[in-house]
């Protein structure tokens, strides 16, 4: 028997509608490519939005039209957001430290009508835009007094054959009604896509729909309740241009929570500044970016003021940084997630019953990657497949299945069928345990473990342990062949001071007792710095192909 309740489609556009008449004065800050801080309301932003709307039908976009973006955290972008997937478009945000060739080639594979640049990127376009798509326009995120000269995006091999002059953002909403009707459709309707960094072979695209979205929101509201709330100022270092910013986009609205865009410049000394005056409680990043943050917090000898919240992910978090933002009144929430899965999937804040637990032991559960948001189901399966208990011994494939995670990737058949298990579950690619309290522990990405002599050895535990050395900035641990145990582990090591490195016998005595003998490193190198991928991960695929001739002692 049916419920006899209405069913109203679950849209992107309401969100914005609810925060702009129930959360109409909370903020949206932005620092600008043009260099200045920019301000407004969310019910500012709702009418602009509705101006947006109106001059993306002005420019003959159609429902399903692909709209894509290429620009920093800003008011502009998240206007973007709304507006294209409000009038049943679909907002395609492209990464910029993809490389040009990824780059084209998700261009074409999305089949984008229009592009919005930010001026930073101005240049990259223009260098790009004889390859471009004939049809693509492309939009300047600034206004008119900033335009740079046309004709810059000529399509033509000789730069003096003019293209179309580049449309600019503020035109494009001026003179436009500041309400709207959102259309209606269904709330399988795609919104959003975003295509994985291609670490390995080409992009993939995850397309999100409006009921994903929406969902996606509301779940991680619940599951962080002192964040997402009236009054909270959050900045997201997390890019809008990747993973939708985990979220924040869309669930800090709807929390009617304040949100603070750092714009282009997000060393630690930048952010540190704009926390500080912004007076911002919970901030959102890679831990890179909490790498360089965490090291003005140490010349400054304090924190941000107000600041009092971080959330971590995209890579783990080692235990020293946790350590670190907890000792200075930081709550840490360690969270994991994927491109794929909208993207957020667990969250690391303690359940009541941890509260109390002391400093180290806290830590220590923080390191892990902490309990699903509702609406999300994992499983770990060995081998052959079969199920593995959620004892937190137990290290197995994970696999997850939910509302908000794919179902196949955008128009790429081949992909999509590895992806999936014969339940139809999603197959994250990470190795992991999941213990009796909820908790996950990624082990590593199935990718980048060490297989030595038939055993398995996490990279991510001993790096963990690296990272805690005083004279190590960062690390990574990867596998080099080896002719007799196939592969074995070799320790890279960024030192805090080149001029003083740590010796490989100190590094390498953190991990005694720690690690059976065949696990530890053969041989520690000192770089000067690690790759990182587009997303701002150690990219351990260059670190691989680097040393893949490398000969262990
Ligand atoms: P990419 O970086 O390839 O674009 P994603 O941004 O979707 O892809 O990254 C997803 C992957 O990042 C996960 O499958 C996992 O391996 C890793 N990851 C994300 N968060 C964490 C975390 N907190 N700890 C360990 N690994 C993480």
């Amino acid at each position: 028997m049916d419920g006899l309740m209405m069913n109203r489609p679950l849209r992107i556009a309401d969100i914005l509608t609810y925060a702009a008449q129930n959360h109409g004065r909370a903020e949206v800050v932005s620092v600008r490519c043009e260099g200045d801080v920019h301000r407004q309301t969310y019910a500012e932003t709702e009418r602009r939005v509705a101006q947006l709307a109106h001059g993306l039908r002005e420019q003959g976009i159609m429902p399903g039209d692909r709209v894509a973006t290429l620009a920093w955290n800003g008011y502009r972008h998240l206007e973007l957001y709304y507006a294209i997937s409000g009038i049943g478009a679909v907002c395609h945000t492209i990464n910029p430290r993809l490389s040009a060739e990824q780059m084209l080639y998700i261009l074409g594979h999305a089949q984008d009508r229009l592009l919005f640049v930010d001026l930073t990127f101005v240049p990259l376009i223009a260098k790009l835009a004889p390859q471009l798509p004939d049809d693509l326009r492309i939009c300047v995120m600034t206004d008119r007094a900033h335009m740079p000269e046309a004709p810059i995006f000529s399509h033509h091999e000789d730069p003096t054959e003019a293209g179309d002059p580049p449309l600019c953002y503020e035109e494009l909403l001026t003179g436009q009604p500041d309400t709207i009707d959102w259309p209606e459709f269904p709330e399988e309707t795609a919104a959003g896509l975003c295509y994985t960094s291609g670490t390995t072979g080409n992009p993939k695209g995850a397309l999100y729909s409006h009921r994903s979205t929406v969902l996606h929101a509301l779940s991680i509201s619940l599951a962080l309740p002192d964040v997402l709330r009236p009054g909270r100022r959050i900045m997201p270092v997390v890019p809008l241009f990747h993973v939708n910013a985990w979220g924040l986009p869309y669930s800090a609205p709807l929390a009617g929570a304040s949100l603070v865009f750092p714009g282009p410049a997000l060393d630690g000394e930048s952010l540190f500044d704009l926390m500080d005056r912004e007076k911002v409680y919970s901030a959102w990043g890679v831990p890179t970016v909490w790498m360089g943050l965490l090291a003005r917090i140490q010349e400054m000898g304090r924190i941000p003021e107000g600041f009092g919240d971080v959330v971590v992910g995209g890579s783990a978090a080692p235990a020293s940084m946790i350590a670190a933002f907890e000792d200075a009144g930081v709550n840490v929430c360690h969270a994991w997630g994927m491109t794929e899965m909208s993207p957020v999937g667990t969250q690391g804040n303690l359940p009541d019953h941890m509260q109390t637990l002391d400093r180290d032991a806290r830590i220590e559960v923080k390191s892990q990657q902490g309990r699903r948001l509702f609406g999300v189901e994992m499983k770990i399966l060995d081998e052959e497949g079969h199920r593995l208990p959620h004892d937190g011994e137990a290290s197995g494939a994970l696999h997850v299945r939910g509302n908000t995670v794919v179902s196949a990737y955008f128009d790429n058949e081949a992909a999509s069928e590895g992806a999936f298990d014969a339940e139809g579950w999603f197959a994250t690619g990470d190795m992991a345990r999941i213990d009796p309290d909820g908790f996950l522990t990624i082990t590593d990405r199935a990718k980048d473990m060490i297989k030595s002599g038939g055993e398995w050895i996490s990279s991510l535990d001993l790096e963990n342990a690296i990272m805690g050395h005083p004279q190590v900035a960062n690390c990574a641990v990867i596998a080099v062949p080896h002719p007799k145990w196939d592969e074995r582990p070799l320790l890279v090591v960024v030192p805090t001071d080149p001029a003083t490195p740590p010796t490989p016998g100190d590094l390498l005595a953190r991990l005694n007792g720690k690690f059976a003998s065949w696990q530890l490193p053969d041989d520690v190198v000192f770089v000067e710095e690690l790759p990182l991928t587009a997303t701002g991960k150690v990219s351990k695929l260059h670190l691989r192909r680097r040393f893949a001739d490398y000969e262990l002692p």
